[in-house]
Formats: C-alpha cells, sequence, structure tokens
C-alpha cells in the first residue's frame, strides 16, 4: 500500500468491524454453530469435500430412498443396508437445511416473510429468481412471468412496513423497498454474443415490460453480470435501454461489475462516461465475481487469455481501486459494495471518510446466509447492508448451493479464512498489494491446439462480416485440376451450390476424368523417388508452414466454407482450426518417430526406422470440408507419400485453397495433386491404381466397404499390399440417466444432435433415455429443439442451417415419412418462408423408438433424433451398443458406478461422459470408430500417423573375429 495513512485507517476500520462481529458471534445459536462445525468437518478433506458437494448437487434429481441410499454409497461409501429409507430421509432433510440457510424463500409470500425478518434487523434485499438454466423459449417466457409478478406484486406487499430511513433512503431521498435482480440469460433461450443484434432484440423484448412495470411500481431493477464472454453484451444492452426515451430518466436501474476482470477499471469509465451523458445515475454493484472457476476452466480449454486475475489478491487490490473509483464518481455511479471481506468493506469506507462521502451515499451488500455478524456490525456502524436474497424451490436452487458451498469453504475464501481456520486479523486486513503472488511458470506443451477464435470480440465479428461481404462480392470462382503443378480447365465443370441459397453458384469447377486421375497418380509417383528422401524434419517444416497460411487466411476460408458447405460461423471456424492442428499435430509427431529407436544388445544393433509407403489417394467428404481433407493429406505428405486429393463434389473450393496453401509453402510439383471430380467416376480409378500404395478415406459405410473391398484385390503390376484407411458413418446414441443434471443433458444432447443440422458423422441420432427421466426430459428438449433458430448460414444468429444438397435434402425427408411409420413424430419444426430459398429442414424428434427399427439402427446424416426409453443401464447399454457402428457415443449421469459401467461396457471410438459428442479436438480426442464406423485409426492422436508409413528392422552384427566394434 503506498498511503501508509490511508492504511492505518482501514486497518482501524476494520479492526472495528472485527470487534462487533466477534461480540455478536458469542449469541449466534447452536444450530449455526452445528453448520460451521459440518462445513469443517467437510473441509478437513479435499477429496470428501468434492464428494459431498457433488452428492449435494444430484440429491434433488433422485426420486426414491433407494436412489438415494445408493448414491450416498457410491460417493460418500456410506453404507447402511436395511435402513435406505431412514438414511435417506436424513441424507434429504440435511441438505434441505443447508439449502434453507442461502436460499431465503420459495415463494412469494414466503419472501415477504423473510424480507419483513430482515427488516426487523435493519436490512435490506434484493431479490434473486432461482431456476434451471433456460433452455427454451417457453422456460425464457416463465421466466419473464415469475419477474412481472415479483415487480407488479411486491412493493404493495411492503408498502404497509414502517419506513426505516436507514434502508428506505439514502442521500438523495427515497429508495424503492422493493428490489429485483434480473439475469439476462434467463430472459432469451439462444443468449448468445456471436449475435448482439439479435440477443439484444430478443432479450429488450422480454426485458421492457420488466423495467415498465417495475418503475410503474416504484421497483429497482439491478442487472446480474454472468460469464465473461457475456459482459459486453450486458453492459451494451443495460445502456441501450436505459438511454431510450422511456427509461433515460429514470434513477433505479443497477448494474453489476465484477472485480476480479482485468477489464473492470475500463469497464467503469465506460459506464461513468455513459451516465454522464445520460443525465442520470443508475447503481453499480461490485462484486468480486462468482464464475472463477468456469472462466479460468473456459480459457484453458481454449487457449484463451484468462479474463480474470489469478492470484486472488489481486482481484482484491482491483476492488478496492473500482470502490474507490465509484466512490469518487457517486454522482454517476451509485455504489453498492458487495463483500464479505473485511478489509475490502473497510478499505471502501476509509476512502468515503477520505472523499467526504456521506454513509447514505454508500450501500454494502452481503449475500442471504452467509457473514451474518458482519451484516449486524455494519448495522450497528450506520450503514445500509443490502442482502441479495435468492428465492426460487429447492430444485433448480441446488447448483446456487453448491457454488456457495463452495464459496464459504475455498482456500482463497475470506470467510473461510476469518470464521473457521481462525487467521489472525491482522493478516486479514493486510493489504492485498502485499499478499500478491509469484505467478508458477508453466511447461510449454509440445503441441497445442490452436484457440477458438472468440466471438465475444466486437473485432472478430466484424472480421467474419467483412469476410463474407468480400467473398459474395467475389462472385463465381473458376477452379482448375492442379495435377503435377499445371492448373487444367477440363471441359466438364462441377457446379458447387450455396445451400443456404440455391440459386447461388458459389464456383464451377474443373471435373476430372479417369484419364486425369491416372496423370494425378503419375505425378505423384514421380514425385515420390525425391520426396521419401526429403529429411522428415523439413517435411515438417512445409506442414508448419501450411498451418501458418491456414491460419493467416482463416476468416476468408470460413467465409467459402459458409457458402460452400453452409457451415455457421462457430463451425467454420471449428473446422479450419482443426485443419491447423491436424498440420502441427502430424508434424510433431513425424519429428518424433523420424528418430529411429531400437534395442541393442552387445555385438548387436538394431535399429527400427519408419519409411515413406507410396503415392495416396486422399478421398474426402464435404461436412469437414477442410480438416478431414487436410487432416488425411497431412499425415500422408509429411511421411513421404505424395497425395493425390479427390475432395467431396459439393466442397471443391474450400479444398482448391488447401491445394494453393501447400503451392503457397513450397511444396514441390507433384506433392499435391488437386483432383475434384465425380466420386464414382474417378473414385475407383484412384483405388486401383496399381501405384496406389495408400487409401485414406472417410466418408459414408457403403462407399468406405466398397473401397476396401476393390482395393484389396492386387492389379497387374501392383507390387504391394494397398494399405486401406477408412472411416465411415455412426448412428451415436447418447444415454441420459435417471439422476442426470437436466439443464446440462438437454443443451448438450441438441448441440451434439443438430450442430451442423446433424451431418457430422459424431452427431447424436438416438437419444436412449431411461424411464425415470424419460417424460421430463422429452418435453424439455422439443421446447429446447423448438427454440433453435432455423436461418441461413451467414446469418450469426443460425442455429440450424440447410443439409447440403439436394439430394441429402430428398433422402432425409424421405427417412422422416419412413420413419412415421415406425415412431411418433413428437416434433417436427416449420422452415417457414426459408423452405424455397435453399435446402432447409427443420430439426425433428421421434419418441418412443422401437430401438431396432430403421429410424433408430440406419444413419440419416440430418436433423432427425429418435428418442429411446430404456428401462435400466443393461437396457440402455444394449440398445446403444447394439448397432453396427461404434462411432461416438455419450452419457448424462451422476453415478460414479454407472458411469464406471459406461466407460466399460459402452463401446465406441470416442465415449464422451456427461458432455456433447461433437467436437473433437486434435491431441486430446484422437477420432475414429470400429465395427462398421471404421478400422480402428483414430485420427488426430498418436497411432494415427503410422498408418501411413512403414515400419523397417535393421539388424547389424558388430561382432568382428572375436572384438566388438562400434557400428558405423
Ligand atoms: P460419401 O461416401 O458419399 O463421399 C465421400 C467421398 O467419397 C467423396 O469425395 C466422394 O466423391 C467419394 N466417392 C463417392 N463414391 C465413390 C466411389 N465409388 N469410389 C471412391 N470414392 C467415392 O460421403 P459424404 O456424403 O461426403 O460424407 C458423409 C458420410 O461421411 C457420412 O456417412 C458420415 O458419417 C461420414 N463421415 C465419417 C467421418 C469419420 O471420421 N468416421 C467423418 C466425416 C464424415
Amino acid at each position: 500500500m503506498d498511503d501508509p495513512a490511508l492504511d492505518d485507517r482501514i486497518r482501524k476500520i476494520g479492526r472495528e468491524i472485527f470487534s462487533r462481529v466477534t461480540e455478536s458471534s458469542r449469541f449466534s445459536s447452536p444450530l449455526a454453530r452445528l453448520d460451521d462445525a459440518m462445513m469443517a468437518w467437510s473441509m478437513r478433506n479435499e477429496r470428501r469435500k468434492s464428494r459431498l458437494f457433488r452428492f449435494v448437487d444430484c440429491l434433488p434429481s433422485l426420486r426414491s430412498s433407494q436412489a438415494i441410499a445408493r448414491h450416498l454409497r457410491e460417493y460418500l461409501h456410506i453404507s447402511l443396508p436395511g435402513f435406505s429409507p431412514v438414511v435417506a430421509a436424513a441424507a434429504t432433510l440435511g441438505v434441505s437445511r443447508m439449502a434453507r440457510k442461502f436460499i431465503a424463500a420459495d415463494d412469494l409470500d414466503h419472501a415477504v416473510k423473510t424480507i419483513a425478518e430482515l427488516r426487523r434487523k435493519r436490512l435490506a434485499f434484493t431479490v434473486d429468481l432461482l431456476g434451471e438454466a433456460v433452455v427454451s423459449e417457453s422456460e425464457a417466457d416463465q421466466f419473464q412471468r415469475r419477474y412481472l409478478e415479483l415487480v407488479e406484486l411486491l412493493p404493495a406487499r411492503l408498502a404497509g412496513f414502517a419506513e426505516d430511513s436507514l434502508i428506505d433512503r439514502d442521500a438523495a431521498g427515497a429508495i424503492p423497498r422493493a428490489n429485483v435482480s434480473v439475469k439476462l440469460s434467463s430472459l432469451f433461450s439462444q443468449f448468445d454474443p456471436i449475435n448482439p443484434a439479435g440477443t439484444s432484440q430478443a432479450v429488450l423484448a422480454r426485458l421492457r415490460p420488466i423495467i415498465r412495470m417495475a418503475r410503474k411500481n416504484g421497483a429497482m431493477i439491478n442487472l446480474d453480470m454472468e460469464q465473461f464472454a457475456f459482459k459486453d453484451l450486458t453492459l451494451e444492452i443495460f445502456k441501450s435501454v436505459f438511454t431510450e426515451d422511456e427509461f433515460h430518466d429514470w434513477p433505479d436501474a443497477g448494474i453489476a461489475i465484477q472485480a476480479y476482470l482485468r477489464c473492470t477499471l475500463d469497464d467503469l469509465k465506460g459506464l461513468a462516461e455513459w451516465s454522464q451523458r445520460r443525465g442520470t445515475p443508475v447503481w453499480v454493484r461490485l462484486v468480486k465475481g462468482a464464475y472463477w472457476d468456469f472462466e479460468t476452466v473456459v480459457a484453458a480449454q481454449n487457449g484463451w487469455p484468462v479474463a480474470v486475475f489469478i492470484d486472488k489478491a489481486q482481484t482484491d487490490a482491483n476492488f478496492e481501486s473500482a470502490a474507490a473509483f465509484l466512490i469518487e464518481n457517486r454522482h454517476l455511479l451509485r455504489p453498492a459494495i458487495a463483500s464479505h471481506n473485511v478489509r475490502s468493506i473497510a478499505a471502501t469506507l476509509a476512502h468515503a471518510q477520505r472523499c467526504g462521502a456521506k454513509p447514505a451515499e454508500i450501500e454494502f451488500q452481503m449475500l442471504f446466509g452467509m457473514a451474518d455478524a458482519v451484516k449486524t456490525a455494519l448495522v450497528q456502524m450506520n450503514h445500509r447492508v443490502r442482502v441479495y436474497a435468492p428465492v426460487g424451490r429447492l430444485l433448480p436452487g441446488m447448483a446456487y448451493l453448491v457454488r456457495r458451498l463452495l464459496e464459504n469453504t475455498s482456500n482463497e475464501s475470506f470467510l473461510r479464512a476469518g470464521f473457521i481456520d481462525r487467521v489472525p486479523e491482522e493478516q486479514l486486513l493486510m493489504s492485498p498489494i502485499l499478499r500478491k503472488r509469484r505467478p508458477a511458470a508453466r511447461p510449454i506443451p509440445a503441441f497445442t491446439n490452436e484457440p477458438p477464435v472468440d466471438f465475444s470480440l466486437q473485432s472478430s465479428r466484424d472480421d467474419m462480416a467483412r469476410a463474407i461481404a468480400a467473398f459474395s462480392a467475389q462472385g463465381r470462382a473458376e477452379v482448375p485440376l492442379l495435377i503435377a503443378g499445371q492448373r487444367i480447365f477440363t471441359d466438364q465443370w462441377i457446379e458447387s451450390i450455396n445451400p443456404s441459397h440455391k440459386s447461388r453458384v458459389v464456383a464451377r469447377c474443373a471435373g476430372a476424368s479417369a484419364e486425369h486421375a491416372n496423370q494425378a497418380v503419375a505425378a505423384a509417383k514421380t514425385a515420390f523417388a525425391a520426396w521419401r528422401d526429403v529429411p522428415a524434419e523439413d517435411r515438417a517444416r512445409l506442414l508448419d508452414r501450411v498451418a501458418d497460411i491456414l491460419l493467416r487466411d482463416r476468416f476468408e476460408l470460413a467465409a467459402v466454407e459458409i457458402a460452400e458447405c453452409a457451415k455457421p460461423w462457430r463451425e467454420a471456424h471449428a473446422d479450419i482450426a482443426e485443419a491447423i492442428d491436424f498440420c502441427r499435430y502430424y508434424a510433431w509427431q513425424m519429428r518424433q518417430l523420424a528418430s529411429p529407436a531400437g534395442a541393442d544388445v552387445p555385438g548387436e544393433r538394431n535399429r527400427w526406422l519408419y519409411e515413406s509407403r507410396g503415392p495416396a489417394a486422399v478421398i474426402a467428404p464435404w461436412n469437414f470440408p477442410l480438416a478431414i481433407l487436410c487432416g488425411m493429406a497431412a499425415a500422408a505428405v509429411v511421411a513421404g507419400n505424395p497425395v493425390v486429393l479427390k475432395p467431396a463434389e459439393q466442397s471443391p473450393l474450400v479444398a482448391f485453397h488447401l491445394a494453393r496453401a501447400y503451392e503457397e509453402a513450397g511444396a514441390p510439383p507433384g506433392v499435391v495433386n488437386y483432383l475434384p471430380g465425380v466420386g464414382e467416376e474417378v473414385g475407383p480409378v484412384l483405388v486401383e491404381h496399381p501405384d496406389v500404395a495408400i487409401i485414406a478415406f472417410t466418408g459414408s459405410r457403403a462407399v468406405g466397404l466398397s473401397i476396401n473391398h476393390l482395393a484389396s484385390e492386387p492389379r497387374d503390376n501392383q507390387d504391394h499390399v494397398k494399405r486401406v484407411i477408412v472411416e465411415m458413418g455412426g448412428k451415436n446414441a447418447i444415454i441420459i440417466d435417471e439422476d442426470a443434471d437436466l439443464d446440462e443433458t438437454v443443451a448438450g444432447v441438441v448441440t451434439s444432435a443438430f450442430g451442423y443440422s446433424g451431418q457430422k458423422c459424431s452427431a447424436c441420432s438416438r437419444a436412449v433415455v431411461l424411464t425415470g427421466v424419460y417424460d421430463a426430459f422429452l418435453a424439455r428438449l422439443i421446447e429446447a429443439v423448438a427454440s433453435l433458430k432455423i436461418a441461413p448460414a451467414e446469418d450469426p444468429g443460425c442455429r440450424i442451417g440447410p443439409v447440403i444438397d439436394a439430394e441429402a435434402h430428398r433422402r432425409i425427408l424421405a427417412a422422416v415419412e419412413r420413419g412415421k411409420r415406425d415412431a411418433r413424430l413428437a416434433f417436427a419444426g416449420d422452415t417457414g418462408p426459408l423452405a424455397d430459398e435453399g435446402y432447409y429442414i427443420a430439426p425433428h424428434v421421434f419418441a418412443d423408438v422401437p430401438p431396432s427399427s430403421p429410424l433408430a439402427t440406419e444413419e440419416i446424416f440430418g436433423p432427425v433424433l429418435s428418442v429411446i426409453s430404456a428401462r435400466s443401464l443393461d437396457d440402455a447399454l444394449s440398445i446403444a451398443d447394439g448397432v453396427q457402428y461404434a462411432l461416438t457415443g455419450g452419457i448424462f449421469s451422476r453415478s460414479p458406478a454407472n458411469i464406471a459401467r459406461a466407460r466399460r461396457e459402452f463401446r465406441v471410438g470416442n465415449l464422451y461422459i456427461n458432455r456433447q459428442i461433437t467436437g473433437a479436438l486434435v491431441g486430446r480426442q484422437p477420432f475414429g470408430g470400429f465395427k462398421l464406423s471404421g478400422g480402428g485409426t483414430q485420427a488426430g492422436g498418436p497411432d494415427y500417423l503410422r498408418h501411413f508409413l512403414m515400419p523397417r528392422c535393421v539388424t547389424e552384427n558388430t561382432l568382428r573375429h572375436g572384438f566388438a566394434a562400434d557400428a558405423e
């Protein structure tokens, strides 16, 4: 602290608060002490703590005593056979009691009683409505109704209370008694910063009536702040609505700002300037922030910079600076300081005194059920304290409860330090600047995934919009073949159509004939002689350069994918990032494999090495138009095998960009040949060609199996066995257990089943649901699916775009028609006016699907989901495994035993537990299936590259006439 006088003052105030806290704690009830003791018990062992909280988290979803007893056994190893109803009841009672400590009320009447009690203690309040995550528009409507009810009824119910000037007035006069906190994500199920305009519009349509009603009845509205990705948009919506004519002079509006963000002060400055222009101040609730774990995990998983401070002391220091800023600008931003940390509170008070702020100008806020002694101390010192009071039913409140428990017991928690670990007062009051730690150095991993584009940033959205505009201004592209470095136009054209707007031709591409295919193989064969001897390091560098080029052009490429394949923004970028990852990953792998290994014994030297195989035909699908083609090609090329790229007919332009990237990166002529053409015509020529040594294919089962068959037969002049790598389709299932978290399950199933309109080999096409949750799951699922926006792929709000082409459109609709004979069509969306514009198919959900019907066993490759009921986990596993495919699968469950069984018995190439089943990342989730889904050659994993190489072993006897010489 660079201001010793201020620091002295802070410590003095802090000591005063502590002495009052000690005084009032002496009178705390035995029950409160019991809670503290329980909390302390759970914390003594981190594993126990985490298991206990996980049990608490899933308890409300357990529907029988047996289920509760089983989970107690699985999580806490508490086992009392024969007594399960008693144990279950006791556990439920204990957790409910804990929940009631933090959840103020379950309905309005109860809330009014709690508020009356708070007022008796001279405490103000703000209501926070607890609820499930909003996954559908009908749930957003319900939330809006609950908010409206609050702001309509609460003020009248509170009007009868006698005024208490400490809490009902501030320095400027009366303030509303009814105070409601609103989460914007609860007002729109598709809240997404990628689409700020659409999100604002939908949120505002539901928010305005709430504000209007609040204003009419004299209630205050405070917007809560959620995860960092939503922050800018939340601020924007706040500023925009409170600038509107109807609300610009309304003083009873506020917003929360989080001090754990590095950008807190910039945001506060922006708000202050805006408030100045507006002419009426707003409230700012300054909090530390409740999503720290989430933010750090999301940043680590995506390779994004971390928006929050890693060191808690930095957050505390930032909080003090932000509080000081608010106090200095209190005529614009009225400070509501929300913290339980005595040091933070004392620092605020010391700064306020120094600035001559009146006590009534600053409000303190604390959570219901936490730090009650600190609240009492502040009230005694004549400060206004507002209690953040969550209201709602226990079930949806459980997530809130677990957050509070974690907060109370985290190693960084002030409450834990102060009230449980009994850290000395002077240490607790120490300036946070003195507590700062040095960050630990992190080891640099050998391979890292390319971070996805962050569309919560305005700059990313602008770049994407510009690239789309630039691409559509270019007009139709004309694409040649590329053989041995020569551009060749043919007399056959393949048109690639924009699936979102079928009258638009994206590109005209030269179509290869059988003769061209032979030329391309000849070019690859010629190039092979030299390419196989290029040092592995140089071949790896070529891939690194290709990765750099793709990265440089990522927005341009995404614009091509959006137009040519109707990939929505995020999906297009994910495809490009994956292509970049493949290049870098296989380059890294090749460097490892290049140094020969061996097991020597005295007198004998053994060297194992990898040799290139020969020309490779790379035959790719359109659904990951860059990544899959690029991945197969990169593996071949870096292993020393020249390639003939045969892209799908639907995506030749994206593929041409890859061929050009190799050219620009300096690939010698003939190493990468580009041969767009009709699969049935050129495909078999490549497959059967005697000089083709490797066939890397990804696509449908029918084509994959025919390739496998054709390639097995040696032709004239063929002197090798062809290596065939086939990755084919799937009929992927997600099992939904009775104790699954439905918020996450519904979101995970929707993303897995309908992302890119279900046109992913990993897509979920079967939801296998245990009977206990079947109805609840299906009802929420249908509402969620009905809320997905159907739009052209270039629209950032697009959740369901068109399918790839006319043929797929016809095939999928026919499957739907056929499906109606076997099962109940529970939901069919409507494409509305888009029906004639492109190949749109609305999402479809079939329910009560017989597990062996074609609907439940054959790949459809479109936005069609079959929901199947299962009596037990045994039943669910046998349904899930009972198809000819074994590609991806998933389970949502909170039972450790059931998860363990799924790990073992749900036999698929990629199994995902409690998350979506799409979106495998190179190096993290090697991807590929078996049975009739593929040959078990997982791409992007440690084994893949070996399929493109021929292992050899060289053994040398180093013994010469009885003495062991070193080999040369
Ligand atoms: P597809 O089989 O129709 O086409 C794939 C490629 O094969 C195209 O380039 C096509 O031109 C070519 N081809 C067609 N007939 C051929 C023949 N007779 N000989 C040689 N090549 C021929 O598949 P698609 O519609 O492009 O892709 C969708 C399918 O791909 C789905 O079944 C999906 O599950 C599967 N897929 C699997 C994976 C995986 O990793 N397992 C990944 C993506 C897609």
